[in-house]
């Protein structure tokens, strides 16, 4: 029993992964947002960033493998002689940190403490190891943003509270009015809650909430091209409508099955099963569990 339910875990993450790493193919490539300010897309794994500080590069996230990170190396290379001083990972998931090997060993890598709790776990697999040098040196706790000035960047580091899982980091500028906020919005699809890393439909309300308190312009997110406030408002009503027919459908009595079909969400017969749970299950549990 067991047994089948870690099998179904790691189904139920690769599953997550797959869903997360449809990206374009080809190298990354970085594109200028603000002076010192790029964001990298492409190449095996999310899309990333990089700031051009003073006496260093800071970079947001690692994408998917060495290669790739290797290549998004080779982009910043084109920009700025300055070496990669510090790496801030948005959260744990492999298509943001397990491109990690392809930096040099030593760098300050800043993360959430729940971020680091879920790297440690991963990188047990013996596939994952060489990454062991790379975890987290420097972990943010609690809600409240951290400050740091590197030259004439200022950047505030801000966790919310469980979203997209249990530690996603948001990198703000204030002065460039741009934030990299890694897999807390999607477009043209659900969002992606990861619920066996603690992530939750109710958080990620509450923390796009908080994203849209931020004086920014640009989201620099996973997955998409560069978003507006107006994207993140569009995300967070679709969430929130979603939420409030699931919660009036509880109230009349309808099952999880019965909810599914109501919203056209129903296995079809002949069709693949979904190995994941989706928003609309997540949303089910979430308002359904004993507190
Ligand atoms: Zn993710």
């Amino acid at each position: 029993m067991t047994k089948t339910i870690a099998a179904l875990t790691v189904l139920v993450f690769l599953a997550g992964l797959a869903a997360e790493a449809q990206q374009p193919s080809g190298p990354p490539v970085a594109t200028k947002l603000k002076d010192r300010v790029y964001w990298v897309k492409g190449g095996n794994g999310a899309n990333t960033g990089f700031v051009v500080g003073t006496n260093g590069v800071l970079v947001i996230d690692a994408k998917t493998t060495t290669e790739a990170c290797q290549a998004m190396l080779a982009e910043i290379r084109k920009v700025t002689p300055l070496p990669v001083k510090t790496v801030v990972l948005t959260h744990s998931d492999g298509d943001h940190v397990n491109g990690l090997a392809g930096f040099p060993k030593g760098l300050t890598i800043i993360a959430h403490e729940n971020t680091r709790k879920d790297m440690q776990e991963a990188f047990k697999d013996p596939k994952l190891a060489a990454l062991l040098p790379y975890l987290p040196t420097r972990t943010i706790t609690g809600n409240r943003p951290v400050e740091e000035m590197d030259g004439t960047i200022r950047y505030k580091f801000t966790y919310s509270g469980p979203a997209h899982t249990s530690g996603d980091l948001v990198v703000f500028l204030p002065a460039q009015k741009i934030a990299f906020i890694g897999d807390l919005v999607f477009v043209g699809r659900d969002p992606l809650i990861h619920r066996q890393k603690g992530g939750t439909s109710i958080g990620l309300v509450q923390v796009l909430n908080n994203i849209l308190t931020l004086d920014a312009d640009t989201f620099i997110a996973g997955h998409t091209e560069p978003l507006t406030k107006a994207d993140i408002r569009a995300a967070l009503a679709s969430i929130q409508e979603k939420q409030a027919k699931v919660k009036a459908l509880i109230q009349e009595g309808k099952s999880l099955d019965d909810i599914k079909k109501v919203l056209g969400l129903a296995e079809v017969p002949g069709q693949p099963v979904r190995r994941f749970p989706n928003l609309i299950e997540i949303m089910y549990l979430e308002q359904t569990e004993k507190k």
